[in-house]
């Protein structure tokens, strides 16, 4: 049997779907819900990514801001160009977009968004409130994972859950989200020796390497929920994922593709993370 296809850009219209409804009842409450993205430099993948977020917020009804520096900016400017935005009451959610040029620090900068308009979910309070189970930003990629889980129908507790890479924005904040969900969690990551024997056991498999072809048939165990996180090229420079999608499919009981997978779920959970900011506001007025 072949795996069933987990569609993220299906599921991702229906979750848009009711964030739109969510935003046109919160504007009759005179709050419409304001995205500032901050895009430094001239990266052509981040603004790729900006102008998909600009765009996703306007059609859901959001107000949205986009603030460019030249990558020459100072620490400084950048800065007080967050703490302005701090206290903007017409921004709930602070996107810095990165990789930041090297001679800004970009934990600094990510620790001057107001923990309450971090919208990527990255500032150290909200990852130390996801580590002891509170409401909190979950990281936007994680939270989409999540989702396209809830999509199986299949119950997280009692799984074993293998989640290959540890970056800050993905693997640890999945894993973590994984281990609230009562599932048993293990990670890998580029020091882990011989990667099959951990992976071919995992019922949930998360790849979030950016490595073509990491995971192969052989790494994956028959039925397991198979998630491909991985954004890369092959050599014909096609966009695909980790996961050898053709031999894992023939194994698996769900799997992403890529693209149409991960991707459209990451841009949304942030718009959800948007909404939450602003309805924060009005439960706190
Ligand atoms: P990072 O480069 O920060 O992390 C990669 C992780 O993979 C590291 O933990 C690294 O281990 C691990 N790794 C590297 N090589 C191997 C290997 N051979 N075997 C096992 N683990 C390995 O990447 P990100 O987490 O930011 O992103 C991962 C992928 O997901 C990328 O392709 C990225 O483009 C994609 N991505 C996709 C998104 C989407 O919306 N679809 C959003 C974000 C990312 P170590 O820690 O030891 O170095």
């Amino acid at each position: 049997m072949e795996a069933i296809l987990l569609n993220g850009k299906e599921i991702a219209e229906k979750k848009r779907k009711m964030i739109r409804d969510e935003v046109s009842q919160l504007r009759l409450k005179n709050i419409i819900p304001g995205l500032a993205v901050i895009l430094v430099g001239d990266d052509s993948a981040s603004r790729t990514y900006v102008t998909n977020k600009q765009k996703t917020s306007k059609q859901l009804g959001m107000h949205s801001i986009l603030i460019e520096f030249p990558s020459s900016v100072s620490e400084e400017d950048l800065l007080s160009k967050v703490q302005e935005l701090n206290i903007d009451p017409s921004i709930h959610g602070i996107l810095v977009q990165l990789p930041l040029p090297k001679q800004i620090d970009e934990i600094k900068v990510i620790e001057a968004i107001s923990p309450n308009k971090d919208v990527d979910g990255f500032h150290p309070i909200n990852i130390g409130r996801l580590m002891i189970g509170q409401d909190t930003f979950i990281p936007c990629t994680p939270f989409g994972i999540m989702e396209m889980i809830k999509e199986t129908g299949v119950t997280v507790e009692g799984k074993h859950v293998v989640i290959v890479g540890r970056s800050n924005i993905v693997g640890k904040p999945a894993g973590q989200l994984f281990l609230n969900e009562n599932g048993t969690v293990t990670y890998c990551h580029s020091r882990t020796p011989k990667l099959h024997e951990y992976t071919s056991k995992a019922d949930i498999l998360v790849s979030a390497v950016g490595k073509v072809d990491l995971i192969r048939g052989d790494h994956v165990k028959e039925g397991a929920i198979v998630i491909d996180v991985g954004m890369n090229r092959n050599a014909s420079g096609k966009l695909c994922g980790d996961v050898a999608f053709e031999e894992v499919k023939k194994k698996a009981s769900y799997i992403t593709p890529v693209p149409g997978g991960v991707g459209p779920m990451t841009i949304t959970m942030l718009m959800e993370n948007t909404l939450k900011a602003a309805k924060l506001l009005l439960q706190n007025r």
